[in-house]
């Protein structure tokens, strides 16, 4: 651009409000045109995004030395011979860049599309120019309407460069966007499991309870919730060690989801307490399911090291009220197995909610 200004302005009257002399100022005019080639097949390369060959960079260093002895010339008699020199050189240049565009354009390089009409119409007057020339004829001149166009676009060819990339920068973005969202997901669900069962943890079930809350609330039938707790799991570590009790607490954790509806939400309420919430199920169909979970814990054959390690659990029940709040129901649920523990352990209790009172039922002792 500053190229094409610094030649547009030799080419005016306005050339001589500078205070330069007449010769410098047709130094800086021989200097314009001489370097425009070499401006002009970078401008080109670039737009077309090809890479620059050995030959095309040493053909713009060619210039940059025309363009060198042009201004340093220091007969300005010989410049006539210099710029016929220069129209000879320019002329393969006429001859590839065409060559060069059409294969872009086969490629489907928009870009040279655009050069390539921009091309023709300069082709097209410097044509007309020519014939005018060998005629003597008094015709308008047109190249400098040519030349425009091409300038148009090249111009034309910038925009769609930039608009091809920005178009590229915002898919990208979306793209890392959407990487960002689905890694996002994945912290989010990792993030309410339990690292050592696999199963929610405290977190993950109160979301998952407080949906079901919300569900009530909405019409649906009660949810029941059974908090489990290992019977003297103390002992377990006590005597075999800590990655004993992770093994057991693992395999309790695995039989007790294989027992469970798909629907029930079970979770890992604390260090060797567990917690399922059943939906639409009342107190009674929850103590059958507790007693159906502390017989098979009971009769499961957990061993450790070939040695064989009886576990049990204790149960304790509360069916959600509406109104309620989770956390009032688990403390129900807490308040049972509390009791559980009391009357002996390995047993299910239920937290029957009347009225303000809370009554405790034992509602199963398999040892009695
Ligand atoms: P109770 O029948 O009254 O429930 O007796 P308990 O020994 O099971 O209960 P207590 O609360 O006294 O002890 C719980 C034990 O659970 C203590 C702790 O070492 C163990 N525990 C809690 N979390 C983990 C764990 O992640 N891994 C292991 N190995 N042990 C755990
Ligand atoms: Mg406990
Ligand atoms: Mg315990």
């Amino acid at each position: 651009a500053v190229n094409i200004a610094v030649y547009s302005l030799m080419l005016t009257q306005w050339k001589f409000l500078l205070p330069l002399t007449f010769e410098t100022l047709k130094t800086i005019e021989f200097g314009a045109v001489y370097l425009l080639p070499a401006i002009a097949l970078q401008m080109i390369w670039a737009l077309l995004a090809i890479p620059v060959r050995p030959w095309v960079r040493a053909y713009q260093l060619s210039f940059l030395a025309f363009a060198f002895i042009g201004m340093a010339n220091p007969w300005p008699d010989t410049r006539p011979l210099s710029l016929m020199a220069f129209e000879i050189w320019i002329l393969p240049a006429l001859l590839f860049i065409p060559v060069v565009l059409w294969k872009s354009m086969q490629a489907g390089n928009t870009e040279a599309r655009t050069l390539f009409l921009g091309l023709i119409v300069f082709g097209a007057t410097c044509v007309n120019d020519i014939l005018i020339d060998m005629a003597r004829l008094d015709n308008p001149r047109l190249i400098h309407y040519g030349f425009a166009v091409l300038v148009l676009a090249m111009a034309v060819s910038v925009g769609n460069r930039f608009t091809a990339m920005l178009n590229r920068l915002e898919r990208e973005i979306a793209k890392h966007t959407e990487e960002l969202r689905e890694a996002n997901e994945q912290l989010v669900a990792v993030a309410r499991l339990d690292p050592l069962t696999g199963l929610l943890n405290r977190r993950g079930l109160i979301e998952d309870a407080e949906k079901e809350i919300k569900r009530v609330n909405r019409g649906s039938p009660e949810f029941t919730i059974i908090l489990a707790d290992i019977d003297h799991f103390k002992s377990v570590n006590d005597r075999h060690g800590h990655t004993c009790g992770d093994q057991a607490l693992r395999r309790l954790a695995a039989l007790l989801r294989q027992r469970l509806r798909e629907v029930d939400i079970l979770g890992r309420w604390g260090g060797e307490e567990f917690i399922v919430v059943l939906p639409e199920t009342d107190g009674d169909g929850a103590s059958v399911v507790a007693e159906y979970l502390r017989h098979a814990v009971e009769t499961a054959h957990f061993d450790y090291q070939g040695e064989p390690l009886p576990l049990t659990m204790t149960f304790g029940i509360s069916s959600h009220r509406k109104g309620e709040s989770l956390e009032a129901t688990i403390n129900r649920a807490d308040t049972a197995l509390y009791q559980g523990k009391e009357a002996g352990r390995n047993r299910v209790t239920v937290n029957a909610y009347q009225g303000k009172a809370n009554k405790i039922f034992i509602f199963k002792n398999s040892n009695t």
